[in-house]
Order: structure tokens, then C-alpha cells, then sequence
């Protein structure tokens, strides 16, 4: 690893952390996680449930201009062949895109979306696309159990969507989320 080669190398040295910092971290992280918990109950709370929040996703992604910044740069999406280009499943030239476009994103990686926030923060039309992929990941966890990012195990959806894609990861190594992303 880069670090054990640096002190190897005599370039940094380490020690043992210093236990009062390592308590005030402590502390200090517990005051954020409690601040995030309690700022995602807000943000799932002003969504609703079921019809309600569907009906409100949908509102929000009619704004789409199809511009593929949400796809292009999650670091989830494993496709070669991209299903939200395939005519058959979203009209091409159609804008907004029909609602497939959004659903096929949600189908391949509800289950696996990290919540870096890049699919929204890039987005054009300022869509909180993170937040609804987040809100059906952390009730696919429930379901199955499956962390992502810690988790090395294939997700669920994997089993279900894209299986000629998720093969030719396998095979190849390439692109390979799940066992590659960790690796040096
Ligand atoms: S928040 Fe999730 S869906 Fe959005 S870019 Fe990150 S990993 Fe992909
Ligand atoms: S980044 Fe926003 S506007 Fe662009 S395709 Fe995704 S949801 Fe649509």
C-alpha cells in the first residue's frame, strides 16, 4: 500500500492516535450522524409514502432534459449499453424523457446507490435524483439486508436486471464495482 511504502521509505512516520482525540472524534462524529439521521427524516418525511411519493418523483422528473450528467457520472452505473438509449424501452427524442428513463435507473441501482449526491448535484434542472435513489436504498436494506460500499456481496437487483451486463463483469473484471472498486 502507498502508506506502508512511504514509511517504508522513511518519506512519513505513524504513531498510535492520541486517546483524547480519538474521544473527541468519537463524540464529535455521533453529533453529525445524529444531525444526518434526524436531516433524513426530514428530507423522507417531505416525500411521503407510496402513490404520494411516486406521484412526487414524477413531478420532479418531468423537468428532465435528458442530458445523461445523472448517469454519466455515477459511479454505480455498470452498463456498456446504456437501456435508457434503447429506443424500445425511452422514445428517443422525446423531452422530457417518458418516466422509463428514471425507472430503469431506479430498477438497475436503487440497491447499490452510495448516496454520493453526484446525480444531483450535476443535474441541470436541479432534480434531487439522490434523494429519491437513497430513499428506496435504505428500504431495499431493510428488505435484504445489502450495505453498499461496505458490502462486497452482489446486490439483489443484480440478480434480476442486466444479467448479460452483470456477466460480462464478471468475466472481465472490468468496470467491476463490487470486487474491483476497493482494490489498488
Ligand atoms: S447518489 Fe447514488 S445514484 Fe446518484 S450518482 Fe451517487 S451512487 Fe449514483
Ligand atoms: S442529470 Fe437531471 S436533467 Fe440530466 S438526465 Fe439526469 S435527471 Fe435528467
Amino acid at each position: 500500500m502507498l502508506f506502508d511504502g512511504a514509511v517504508k521509505a522513511g518519506a512519513i512516520s505513524s504513531s498510535a492516535p492520541d486517546a483524547k482525540g480519538l474521544e473527541i472524534r468519537g463524540k464529535i462524529e455521533n453529533v453529525m450522524i445524529k444531525m444526518g439521521k434526524k436531516a433524513q427524516e426530514h428530507q423522507f418525511g417531505e416525500l411521503g409514502t407510496g402513490t404520494e411519493r411516486l406521484n412526487k418523483i414524477m413531478a420532479e422528473a418531468s423537468k428532465c432534459i435528458k442530458c445523461y450528467g445523472c448517469i454519466e457520472n455515477c459511479p454505480i452505473c455498470y452498463c456498456v449499453e446504456c437501456s435508457t438509449k434503447k429506443p424500445h424501452l425511452v422514445r428517443p427524442g422525446i423531452i422530457p424523457p417518458d418516466f422509463m428513463f428514471q425507472m430503469i435507473r431506479f430498477a438497475h441501482i436503487a440497491d447499490s446507490c452510495i448516496n454520493c449526491g453526484q446525480c444531483s448535484e450535476l443535474c441541470p434542472m436541479d432534480i434531487p435524483n439522490s434523494l429519491y435513489m437513497h430513499s428506496q436504498q435504505v428500504e431495499l436494506e431493510k428488505m435484504f439486508g445489502h450495505k453498499p460500499g461496505y458490502d462486497m456481496t452482489m446486490p439483489v437487483l443484480s440478480y434480476a436486471e442486466e444479467m448479460d451486463e452483470r456477466e460480462r463483469l464478471h468475466a472481465t473484471g472490468s468496470d467491476m464495482i463490487y470486487d474491483n472498486v476497493f482494490k489498488e
